[in-house]
């Protein structure tokens, strides 16, 4: 039997973090592999956030000056302490958060992934150059950094959803101060130490350009509230996003809203059935269910529907269900209690409308908690089939009419990420045309995006983006100059105003 105390330390020492900083304080760090607790780890109070956002403000007024290609010169060294760190982050990220090994390492590589193209885009923050009508004028816009960019993150991508923000901010010229999930100190830490690292090797990167608030709920609500924190990258539950918006939006603060999904895929007749049932079945059972891209409504035209229900079933019976440190284990444990709660309260509720389940009965006992992933072929879409539950159910219906079932596909409140399954391309583009989602694949499931694309979801998703494409300009402010080198002063629409 594995010690995971003590690996913990020894990952934590190794990744340099201090012992006080997570022996010495008064928050349970708790594995879901075991419920065992791992460490209780120091948080802050009012006047520690109140003297860390005023180290980021000062960090922001002298980072901003330094040019984005040497900004991006710490993030290439950052990407490299990473590299380096990858085999101990994903260990840690497996003990705290529950992932297996490939989904664990997997998230740290998104993090050195983020890194590449933070680095490329250091050097690529580009404005437009605009034809003015006023003669001897140039008009032009330059993006400027916006300042302390918040982040608060959620359990279930514990490091990477932090570099998607902190890598586009530094580079943008903006210091970063990031409130993790209470449910996963210990991996915030680990990557804060790592950066650390980093910065100085880079030598002279301003002090308290990335901090780290470690607490519960009311210290994100204090970053939410405090005038200094320019912009608010949130992620987490729809509930959250639903206290956060109005409370930036109060002080016109920009916000960032990563929230909630409730995904979909469809398989049509067409489908590659194997390569269909390869993709649902790691889009519903992978991360145990605990992904904002998990797939959780399955919707089959009645002409395959039974026998890739059966085929389903098949999966679901034969995939590993246990502590990810044993081999071959593809379902790990979800996060808490809570979660397991909420998963059998889904269930209930679904059986009440008439859903037939299989699966989601509890595997083992104690302080951890495992479960069978759950199926569960519903009359329709009603009950808990409208609502994200954190955790692995699928819902499973049938279709007759692709428009019929691409309406109901969108008629839910989140709109993260969706799917079709289709060698017909006429199908595939009439949904990718229809989908309400800010993700829409076709013959790949909806979760594992990359970090290229614009990252995020409409409706209660948020309507967010993070990541690639152009989400940087998140991270910045637009101003439009118009410079006069002529010796006239022509106004604009022709108006005249002779003194
Ligand atoms: P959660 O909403 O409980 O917590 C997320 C974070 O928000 C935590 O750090 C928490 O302390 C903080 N928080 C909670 N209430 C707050 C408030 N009122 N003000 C400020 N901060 C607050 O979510 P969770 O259980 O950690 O994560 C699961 C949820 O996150 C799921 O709904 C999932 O879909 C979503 N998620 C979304 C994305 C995305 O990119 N769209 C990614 C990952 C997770």
């Amino acid at each position: 039997m594995v010690q995971l105390g003590q690996v913990i330390g020894d990952l934590l020492d190794r990744l340099g973090v201090s012992r006080a900083a997570w022996t010495e304080g008064k928050m349970p760090a708790v594995t879901p592999l075991t419920g065992e607790q791992l460490g209780m780890v120091q948080t802050v109070d009012a006047a520690a956030i109140d003297e860390r956002l005023d180290r980021a403000s000062a960090a922001f007024r002298s980072w901003r000056h330094v040019p984005a290609p040497r900004r991006g010169e710490l993030v290439r060294l950052w990407g490299e302490e990473l590299r380096a760190a990858k085999d101990d982050l994903a260990r840690l990220v497996m003990i705290e958060a529950g992932k297996i090994p490939s989904e664990s390492a997997g998230e740290v590589q998104e993090m050195i992934d983020i890194c590449d193209f933070a680095v490329g885009l250091s050097r690529q923050l580009y404005g437009l150059t605009i034809a003015t009508e006023r003669p001897g004028h140039r008009m032009m816009e330059v993006w400027h950094p916006l300042g302390v960019v918040g982040v608060i993150s959620a359990f279930n991508f514990p490091v990477a959803v932090w570099a998607w923000n902190a890598a586009l901010a530094l580079v943008c010229g903006n210091s970063v101060v990031w409130k993790p999930s209470e449910k996963t100190p210990l991996a915030a830490l680990a990557v804060q130490a790592v950066f650390a690292r980093a910065a100085a090797r880079f030598g002279d990167a301003p002090e308290g350009l990335s901090q780290l608030l470690i607490g519960g709920r009311e210290i994100g609500e204090a970053l939410v509230d405090d005038r200094r924190v320019a912009l608010v990258s949130a992620t987490g539950s729809t509930r959250m996003g639903r206290s956060v918006a109005p409370r930036l939006a109060g002080r016109f603060a920009r916000a960032i809203l990563e929230l909630g999904g409730n995904n979909g895929a469809i398989v049509a007749p067409s489908a590659d059935l194997d390569l269909a049932l390869r993709g649902v079945a790691f889009g519903a059972m992978g991360t145990a269910g605990q992904r904002c891209t998990t797939t959780r409504r399955l919707f089959l035209h009645d002409s395959i529907y039974d026998g890739f229900v059966a085929r389903l079933k098949g999966a679901y019976g034969s995939v590993r269900v246990g502590n990810p440190l044993e081999d071959e284990v593809l379902v790990g444990p979800l996060i808490d209690r809570a979660a397991y709660d909420m998963m059998q309260e889904a269930l209930g509720a679904a059986k009440a409308v008439g859903g037939v389940v299989h699966g989601g009965e509890r595997v083992g006992d104690g302080d951890s908690y495992f479960v069978k992933p759950a199926l569960v072929e519903m009359p329709g879409q009603v009950g808990p089939v409208l609502d994200e539950t954190f955790a692995p159910i699928l819902y499973v219906m049938r279709y007759y009419d692709l428009d019929a079932v691409i309406d109901l596909h969108n008629d839910v409140a989140a709109g993260l990420s969706s799917a079709i399954f289709t060698t017909d391309v006429r199908e595939a583009e009439r949904f990718l045309a229809a989908s309400d989602c800010g993700i829409a694949n076709v013959n790949l499931g909806t979760s594992g995006a990359e970090i290229g694309g614009a990252f995020g979801g409409e409706k209660e998703t948020g309507g967010g983006r993070e990541s690639g494409s152009d989400s940087w300009r998140q991270y910045m402010r637009r101003a439009t100059n118009t410079i006069n080198y002529s010796d006239a002063l022509p106004l604009a629409q022709g108006v005249s105003f002779e003194l």
